[in-house]
């Protein structure tokens, strides 16, 4: 068989491309990151029962596809789980321009954000794509797996 050289090779040694995360996807990563419900995020913002339904609807829009929001409403000193500067910079800027952000949560390292061992986390040694709280918790998803593996063995 014809062995084709590889898109990679031939860009010398360039660094591989990284993969373009878009607002919305960073929005739903730190939501998840965060252990919250579209309903749990939305809560601190609506006090009137009438205005749930579009408070929550707001924070659905936010993760839908292909929806860049100009304004953001959350007012800092409310309990908000991603960076609306990040969010921006998705939204607006060229992707060589985008922040460094953990494909697992979507951290950046000026947000603050503890480890599972209640250190600040910071960039993975093994995998730059990842923060050291998604290593250590895919690391522990490994060893689970592998566990399970050898009790059905
Ligand atoms: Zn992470």
């Amino acid at each position: 068989m014809r062995s084709v050289p590889s898109l990679l090779s031939m860009l010398g040694d360039q660094e591989p491309p990284r993969r373009v995360m878009t607002p919305w996807q960073y929005v739903r990563l730190r939501r998840r990151a965060a252990g919250l419900s579209i309903a749990q995020v939305a809560a601190p913002f609506w006090v009137r029962p009438e205005h749930q339904h579009d408070v929550e609807q707001y924070f659905r829009n936010l993760e839908a596809e292909n929806l860049r929001h100009q304004r953001i409403y959350i007012t800092e000193g409310k309990p908000y789980f991603f960076s609306i500067d990040v969010y921006h910079q998705l939204a607006n800027l060229p992707a060589h321009q985008h922040p460094r952000l953990c494909t697992g949560c979507g951290w950046d390292e000026h947000s603050v954000q503890y480890d599972h061992n209640g250190n600040d986390a910071n960039w993975s040694a093994d995998d730059p794509q990842l923060c050291t709280r998604c290593e250590q918790a895919r690391a522990w998803e490994d060893s689970r797996a592998a566990k399970a593996t050898r009790h059905a063995a």
